[in-house]
C-alpha cells in the first residue's frame, strides 16, 4: 500500500510517497511560490537524482497536478500510475475540540475543519486548498485528515482552560489546544520502542525544538500538557515567536510605540524570540557563530531559551510525579550537542545524566544518557509524514 502525504501552507507544498510495506520513502518533494513568480518543484524518487521542475502554478491544485506528474514521470518518478496511490493523507494544523485524532475526509469533516479556520486562520485555509485540490484531482481515492492538536485533546480541564472569563471559552473556544501533536506523538512511541518499554507506565517530556518549539508532557502515552496554548505562539522562546510573557506588556507596547493589533501579532510572532534578543537571526546556527564570537546578546538569547526549556522539564516532572525519559526532536533538539548539554546541566538532582561521547551525534536515533542515569535521554529524529501515513493506513 502507498500512501501520499501532504502538507500544504499558503505558498507551499511538501508531499512525500510512502510505501507501507516496509515504511520506506518512495519519493518527496517541495513545491514552493505557489501563487508567486518563480515557481517550482524540487522532486526526489528515492535512488535517482533530484530534479527541479519550473513551471508556473497560479493555485494549489496546478501545483498537485504537477506533484502527481512528477510521480508517475517515466524518467524521474516512483509510481507507473496514479492508481497505485491507496490514499492521502493531509497534515492539517487545528482541530479544535473536534477531533481528538485523525478521521477519513468527508464533506462534514471538512467544513468542520473549514470552522476551525476562525481560530488557525493563517494555516487551515491553504490546508483545506490542499485536501479540495487533491479531491478534484483523485476523485476516488480516500483522504485522512491528522491533526496537530489532536494528540493534546487529553489534557484535562485544568490544565487546558485560561484563567480568564468563563464565557470566553464558551463563545469563543479560547483555550489551550497545544500543536506539533504528530512529533510529540511520533517520538514518545519511538522512545518507548527503542527502550523496550510499554508506553503505558512511562513519564516521557518530549522536546520538539524547532525553529517552532513546544514540550509535552506524555504520560503513559498521552499528553497531559503542552507548552503551546490557544495559538502556537505560547510557551518556549523561539526563532520569533516570544512564548510566555506578562500579557500587560502587549497593551503597553501597542500604547507607547502606538502600534495596531496587526503590528503588535506581527511583533510577537515574527520579530520576538531568539531574533528579538540577539537582533542576529532566528536561526539558531547563526546566533551559536555570534555567541562564540562575544556577541552578548546572541549569548542572552540562547541562555533564556534553554533556560526556558529547563524550567518547563521541571514542571512536566512535577506534574507527572517524577520523569522516566527526556527526548529532543526537530532541527535543534536533532543537530545541536551543546544546546542539548546546556539544557540538561544541572537536573542531575532528578537523575539526568548525558554522556558526552554518546551526545556527541547529529540526526540519528540515540541514548545520550550515561547507562546509570535514572532518566533515560533519547536523541530521536521526528517522522510527521510518517506518523501520519500511519494513521492514514489505519483508517482506510
Ligand atoms: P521548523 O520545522 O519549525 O521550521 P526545524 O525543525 O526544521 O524547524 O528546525 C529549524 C531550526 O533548527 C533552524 O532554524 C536552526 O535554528 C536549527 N538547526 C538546524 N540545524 C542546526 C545545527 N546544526 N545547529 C544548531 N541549530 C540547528
Amino acid at each position: 500500500m502507498k500512501i501520499l502525504v501532504v502538507n500544504c501552507g499558503s505558498s507551499s507544498l511538501k508531499y512525500q510517497l510512502i510505501d507501507m510495506t516496509n515504511e520506506e520513502v518512495l519519493a518527496k518533494g517541495l513545491a514552493e511560490r505557489i501563487g508567486i513568480e518563480g515557481s517550482r518543484i524540487k522532486h526526489k524518487s528515492t535512488g535517482k537524482e533530484e530534479v527541479l521542475i519550473e513551471q508556473p502554478m497560479d493555485d494549489h491544485k496546478k501545483a498537485i497536478g504537477l506533484v502527481l506528474e512528477a510521480l508517475v514521470n517515466e524518467n524521474h518518478g516512483a509510481i507507473k500510475s496514479m492508481d497505485e496511490i491507496s490514499a492521502v493523507g493531509h497534515r492539517v494544523v487545528h482541530g479544535g475540540e473536534k477531533f481528538s485524532d485523525s478521521v477519513i475526509i468527508g464533506d462534514e469533516v471538512l467544513k468542520t475543519i473549514d470552522e476551525c479556520s476562525d481560530i488557525a486562520p493563517l494555516h487551515n485555509p491553504p490546508n483545506i486548498m490542499g485536501i479540495k485540490a487533491c479531491q478534484e484531482l483523485m476523485p476516488n481515492t480516500p483522504m485522512v485528515a491528522v491533526f496537530d492538536t489532536a494528540f493534546h485533546q487529553s489534557m484535562e480541564r485544568s490544565t487546558y482552560i485560561y484563567a480568564l472569563p468563563y464565557e470566553l471559552y464558551e463563545k469563543y473556544g479560547i483555550r489551550r489546544y497545544g500543536f506539533h501533536g504528530t512529533s510529540h506523538k511520533y517520538v514518545s512511541q519511538k522512545a518507548a520502542d527503542m527502550l523496550d518499554k510499554d508506553l503505558e507506565g512511562l513519564k516521557i517530556v518530549t522536546c520538539h525544538l524547532g525553529n517552532g518549539a513546544s514540550l509535552s508532557a506524555v504520560k503513559n502515552g498521552k499528553s497531559i500538557d503542552t507548552s503551546m496554548g490557544f495559538t502556537p505562539l505560547e510557551g518556549l522562546v523561539m526563532g520569533t515567536r516570544s512564548g510566555d510573557m506578562d500579557p500587560a506588556i502587549i497593551s503597553y507596547i501597542m500604547e507607547k510605540e502606538n502600534m495596531s493589533i496587526d503590528e503588535v501579532n506581527n511583533l510577537l510572532n515574527k520579530k520576538s524570540g531568539v531574533l528579538g534578543i540577539s537582533g542576529v537571526s532566528s536561526d539558531f546556527r547563526d546566533i551559536e557563530d555570534a555567541a562564540s564570537q562575544g556577541n552578548e546578546r546572541a549569548q542572552l538569547a540562547l541562555d533564556k531559551f534553554k533556560s526556558r526549556v529547563k524550567k518547563y522539564i521541571g514542571a512536566y516532572a512535577a506534574i507527572m510525579g517524577g520523569v522516566d525519559v527526556i527526548v529532543f526532536t526537530a532541527g535543534l533538539g536533532e543537530n545541536a550537542p551543546e544546546t542539548r548539554k546546556s539544557i540538561c546541566k544541572g537536573l542531575d538532582f532528578m537523575g539526568v545524566e548525558i554522556d558526552d561521547d554518546n551526545n556527541n551525534v547529529r540526526g540519528k536515533e540515540t541514548v545520550i544518557s550515561s547507562s546509570d542515569s535514572k532518566v533515560k535521554v533519547l536523541l530521536i529524529p521526528t517522522n510527521e509524514e510518517l506518523m501520519i501515513a500511519r494513521d492514514t493506513k489505519n483508517l482506510i
